[in-house]
């Protein structure tokens, strides 16, 4: 027997471990088992290279809980190891990168996040134990071997009795983590890291049911067998090739991924790269509704098929955060806080790599099933739009497929769009114009007078489509987006034919003195225009400008008037050219004018739907008496 001293510096470094990394106790399962398959695949290698002769099998890993003797066992049968390399990878190389680990973190501790993930290896485990046991055979010729530790720089190796080829671990669980007792929490744990492990991980056994002996009486129980509980998908998808895969299987994998998630995704992308860094994963384009605070942290980034984090931030863009799925890359630094990860030239190319496959998929999409593109546009459309906004690179391409879908569902590209309006949409400066209506009902008699005019409205409907209107508006030449209650459409689109005002100046003020009186309200402005006489007498508009600008504050990106609250500001555009206008005008008595004038705007108001409480009962009140 062997007794020994650690080769130290800090004296007793595994209260430190344990204090280090408080919150992340529960890595250690994921270090030991990544050890385990690890020292299988290495076996596995050396058995295909000849280099070992052995036997390699169907090697599994399994984990064992002794709650009675407060134990907890991870066994693999890997390649083991003998006396002297016990000694070399265990008391020196293993320890000094939990030194060297503990060195370079202990000051940036607090900087949390990815920091923890990997490094420690091997003696985490004294985060969660305060006594560590290695039982070793290696698949050389000789003895198995027994090492132990306390938790004190002090070990103690011996021969052991171990027959078959292979490595155990046992902890003896500390007082303070007894959860790690717990088969549920075991459970929890090996789901959450070891999923998708690539050697078959056993916890427990389950009962199957067999099929019925023939002859058996249907009241005859069906037979029953105990089996191991294999908890992990050795071959997950995204680590098969593409061509290897049906739609089904994509279906399958995602299902896997969020078991409580019903909704089938939209489509996937399979990302497969090894130069200049290595990548594999799938990502899904789930349904997404118009809600911006969609639940972020659904894409699961891996390391070697080993779980590190759902949280991909500074990995891909923000954007497409939105998305599902998994990424897996040994290439991205974990030991290092997200501000230098955002820095990392390696990351930076990955996360422009992960764009442009997304870019690419859509542009495919959209070229050879345009059909089914428009037909999944409303779910995917704020990932693209929210893209659009925050990567120049993918606007570039997404401005190819990126559709506007008018009111009566017609989807144009922008360029369609501009070639279907450009002889009969333009205003006085003769830009553009792109009339649209964010929601069809509140809208919907502004939309109709521009639709009898025959303009192409479209439906802009997406919370940040403000802030892209705006950056379309920067980029292209001479457009200007509408909506349709901004204006008259008649001062909205430049017309041949400009109306002569039946009225004379004189009617006019004092029209507009008799309006201004009866409105008051002074977020109204009355502004009176000539315009053909089928057009209605009184629309309420609101200018496209002050209201883009209020809706971007909400949606954020605001600033530019600071966090104050911009006013409502009306206009009252009244056409001098309609019957009622002369009729209010040349009506004798007060009273019944200002009747009339109310009436009119009521109804206007109606239209705009800001017609509301004791206006709206006093509106409904003089209705009925005027129908009487
Ligand atoms: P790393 O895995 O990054 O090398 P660890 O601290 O996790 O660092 O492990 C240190 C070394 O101990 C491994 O490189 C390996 O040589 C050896 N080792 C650990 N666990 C096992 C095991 N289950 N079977 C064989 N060797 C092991
Ligand atoms: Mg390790």
């Amino acid at each position: 027997m062997a007794t020994g001293k650690i080769n130290v510096s800090v004296d007793n470094i595994f209260p430190l471990i344990k204090k280090f990394l408080y919150s992340d106790h529960e890595i250690f399962l994921r270090e030991l088992i990544s050890n385990a398959t690890d020292a299988t695949l290495k076996l596995k290698h050396l058995t295909a290279i000849g280099e070992a002769k052995v036997e390699y099998g169907n090697p599994i890993i399994e984990i064992k809980v002794d709650k009675e003797g407060k134990k907890l066992h991870i066994i693999d049968q890997g390649l083991g190891m003998t006396e002297e390399e016990v000694k070399k990878y265990i008391n020196e190389v293993a320890f000094s990168g939990a030194e060297e680990f503990l060195d370079k973190y202990k000051d940036s501790g607090k900087d949390t996040g990815i920091i923890g993930h990997f490094g420690l290896g091997f003696y985490s485990a004294f985060m969660v134990a305060d006594k560590v046991e290695i039982i070793t055979k290696s698949f050389k010729e000789a003895p198995a071997m027994h090492w132990s530790c306390d938790g004190s720089p002090n070990f103690e190796l011996k021969e052991a009795k171990k027959d078959d080829r292979g490595t155990e671990i046992i902890l003896h669980v500390a007082d303070d983590s007894t959860e790690f007792l717990e088969d549920n929490r075991i459970s929890e744990l090996l789901v959450k890291y070891n999923k998708f492990m690539p050697i078959p991980i056993k916890f427990g056994t389950k009962t199957e049911t067999l099929p019925k002996p023939e002859g058996a009486k249907e009241e005859d129980p069906a037979p029953t067998k105990e089996v191991d509980n294999i908890i992990n998908n050795p071959v997950p998808a995204w680590t098969k090739q593409p061509a290897d895969l049906k739609d089904e299987d994509y279906k399958g994998f995602y299902r896997e991924l969020y078991p409580t998630q019903f909704e089938e995704p939209l489509f996937n992308i399979h990302l497969n790269v090894d130069y200049p860094f290595n990548l594999t994963g799938i990502l899904y384009f789930p349904k997404l509704s118009n809600d911006l605070n969609v639940q972020k942290d659904r894409i699961q980034l891996y390391q070697n098929q080993v779980f590190v984090t759902d949280n991909v931030e500074g990995i891909v863009p923000e954007f497409l955060t939105m998305l599902r799925g998994v990424i897996d890359s040994p290439d991205i630094p974990l030991n290092v806080s997200r501000s230098y990860l955002q820095a990392d030239g390696a990351v930076k190319k990955i996360s422009s790599y992960i764009t442009r496959k997304v870019a690419d998929k859509l542009a495919s999409l959209f070229k050879n099933s345009r059909e089914d593109f428009e037909a999944k546009w409303n779910d995917i459309k704020i990932v693209i739009e929210y893209g659009m906004l925050s990567e120049d690179k993918f606007f570039e391409k997404a401005d190819k497929f990126a559709l506007y879908p008018t009111i009566d569902n017609t989807y144009f590209t922008f360029e369609e769009l501009q070639e279907k309006i450009k002889d009969n949409q333009t205003d006085k400066d003769d830009k553009l114009v792109i009339l649209y209506a964010s929601n069809k009902e509140e809208q919907h008699s502004y939309i109709e007078a521009a639709k009898a005019k025959g303009y192409e409205v479209l439906l802009m409907d997406s919370p940040i489509i403000g802030h892209l209107m705006q950056k379309l508006e920067t980029s292209k030449e001479k457009v200007s987006f509408v909506r349709v209650d901004a204006d008259h459409i008649d001062n909205l689109i430049k017309k041949e034919d400009n109306q002569i005002s039946k009225l004379s100046d004189e009617e006019k003020e004092s029209l507009k003195t008799n309006l201004e009186e009866v409105i008051a309200d002074k977020g109204y402005t009355v502004q009176l225009e000539a315009m053909d006489s089928e057009s209605s007498p009184f629309i309420i508009t609101e200018p496209e400008f002050m209201r883009r600008m209020k809706e971007m504050q909400s949606t954020g990106g605001g600033g530019m008037f600071g966090r104050g609250n911009m006013p409502e500001m009306y206009n009252l555009i009244v056409n001098t050219n309609h019957e009622l206008v002369s009729e209010i005008l040349n009506t004798k008595t007060a009273k019944k004018r200002e009747r009339l004038i109310h009436q009119s705007l009521d109804l206007a108001k109606l239209s705009k739907g800001l017609l509301k409480g004791a206006e709206l009962t006093e509106f409904i009140k003089r209705s009925y008496d005027m129908v009487k």
